[in-house]
């Protein structure tokens, strides 16, 4: 019986909550993962919160589908993905709809899109963010894809979507094919450059004044209620709280000091790179935690000279330039994030609008933060920024927190506690603003090496210098 609204297909924890989450807003869930088991255990869970259409086979599900379908993927990235929709897509007719809310590639979402269109077959590649909690409650949703899917599958995915304060949905259209999973990776970069600023600011307070965890926990607390207030900021406090069970130290200290990573931070440089966008505090934080990984390098490292953090004294006056610092450096990462998903609307031809694309990632998602409105408001007053930091507001705030910011990044460098999203935003800035940049010297080089030719400020066209007479 063809009676489900929409179907689910990979039910571990997001797909099983995504399809609750439907449930509980009135729609009519078809449900099916490759082993029966989590079926199975999703209606005898949770059964009564909604109307769910349990199948067995892919046939079965797409069967239990009413026209034209909605089938929801959320399996793992790769070649999990192009099984299942292979899978589902043998059984479609045209018309029909697969959506992807794993965390694709946009390279792959663009490849799957173009092929199913051929076969008359509609494809949305959605990035879903806030975890496990968020996909029950309300996630924030950055859906790609051509317009006639939004037009349909759109105010579903605004039902299930969180709510900013003022009512509106963290759902909408981002653009054609892979631009759904393109911004979705780059809110990931995003939250890698914020993860990153948030630990060194933990660092210069730990190792560069000597305070506790538990203290530290109390000053991110405060700094939450102020412009930095963000779901990050307020789950560091909890972490910094949290005792260790089994042996009653700081919880922070149990932990080995080696951050994971599961490649979404290593593809936003990628891509970054191939626009020649500079994404530098993304970067920095995909090479901090490669680094703080690098067990060869860091215990070959063990004996180099340097000063130790702990035989300086560093004053508690340091702490609120820390929280100024962090909050210049984390404009910068967005800015640098915004860029990029600029160049990538252009390059694609996706027409992203940069003011909404902002405001999905207001409430619902890993970077939720209360900025975001502010972030919203600079791209919607004026899409031809050029970038962000040159929005009045963000001009000013840097403006009034640099003095701060130059100290915390001096200092750092004096005591030894390594800064590096602290302190290539401070120099990204600087760059940015300098009049003249020693670019000009490196063209001179490359002209002297290479007769790559360089152009002048005084005259159009492009020259090369005749070298030999100088050598
Ligand atoms: P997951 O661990 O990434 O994937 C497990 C699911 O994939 C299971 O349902 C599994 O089925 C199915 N699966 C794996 N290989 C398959 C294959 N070849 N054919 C059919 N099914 C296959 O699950 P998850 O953590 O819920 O994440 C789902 C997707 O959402 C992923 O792309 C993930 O990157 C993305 N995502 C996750 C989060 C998060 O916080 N976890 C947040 C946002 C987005 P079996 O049960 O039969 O093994």
């Amino acid at each position: 019986m063809s009676s489900a609204d929409i179907g689910v297909t990979g039910l571990a924890v997001m797909g099983r909550n995504l399809a609750r989450n439907f449930a509980r807003n009135g729609y009519t869930v078809a449900i099916h993962n490759r082993s029966y088991a989590r079926t199975q255990e999703l209606v005898d869970q949770f059964g009564n919160e909604g109307s769910f259409v349990a199948t067995e086979t892919v046939a079965e599900f797409v069967k239990s589908l009413r026209r034209p379908r909605k089938a929801m993927i959320m399996v793992q990235a790769g070649t999990a993905t192009d099984t299942v929709i292979e899978a589902l897509a043998e059984h479609m007719e045209p018309g029909d709809m697969i959506i992807d809310g794993g965390n694709a590639h946009f390279a792959d979402t663009r490849r799957r899109e173009a092929a199913l269109r051929k076969r008359d077959l509609l494809f949305v590649g959605t990035g879903v963010s806030g975890g496990e909690e968020g996909a029950l409650l309300g996630p924030a949703i950055m859906p790609g894809g051509a317009t006639e899917a939004y037009a349909s599958l759109g105010p579903m995915l605004e039902s299930i979507a969180a709510r900013a304060a003022d009512g509106t949905p963290c759902c909408s259209h981002v653009g054609p094919d892979g631009a759904g999973h393109f911004v979705k990776m780059v809110h990931n970069g995003i939250e890698y450059s914020d993860m990153q600023l948030i630990g060194e600011a933990y660092d210069l307070l730990r190792r560069g004044i000597g305070l506790e965890p538990r203290r530290i926990s109390e000053i991110f607390a405060e700094w939450n209620k102020g412009e930095l207030d963000s779901y990050l900021i307020e789950i560091t406090a909890e972490v910094l709280a949290h005792t260790d069970a089994e042996t009653g130290s700081s919880f922070v200290d149990v932990i080995v000091d080696q951050a994971a990573q599961k490649g979404t931070g290593r593809w936003t440089v990628q891509n970054a790179l191939n626009l020649g966008v500079p994404v530098t505090g993304i970067a920095e934080a995909t090479f901090a935690r490669a680094l703080s990984s690098g067990n060869v390098q860091r215990e070959a490292a063990r004996q180099l000279a340097g000063p130790n953090p702990a035989e300086h004294e560093v004053s508690e006056d340091m702490i609120d330039d820390v929280r100024q610092a962090l909050f210049a450096s984390k404009i910068v990462a967005y800015a640098q994030g915004f860029d990029q998903i600029a160049a990538a609307s252009a390059e694609y031809d996706w027409n992203i609008d940069l003011g909404a694309c902002a405001s999905l990632w207001r409430e619902g998602c890993i970077i939720r933060a209360r900025f975001l409105d502010r972030i919203t408001e600079a791209w919607g007053a004026n899409p031809a920024l050029g970038s962000l930091l040159a929005a009045e507001e963000f001009s000013s705030a840097i403006a009034q927190t640099q003095d701060s910011w130059r100290r915390v990044v001096a200092t750092a460098a004096r005591v030894g506690v390594p800064t590096p999203g602290f302190s290539s935003a401070l120099s990204y800035y600087d760059g940015l603003r300098s009049e003249r940049l020693p670019a000009a010297l490196i063209q001179g080089q490359r002209d002297f090496f290479g007769a790559h030719t360089y152009r002048r400020i005084d005259k159009d066209g492009t020259f090369h210098t005749d070298w030999s007479g100088d050598r």
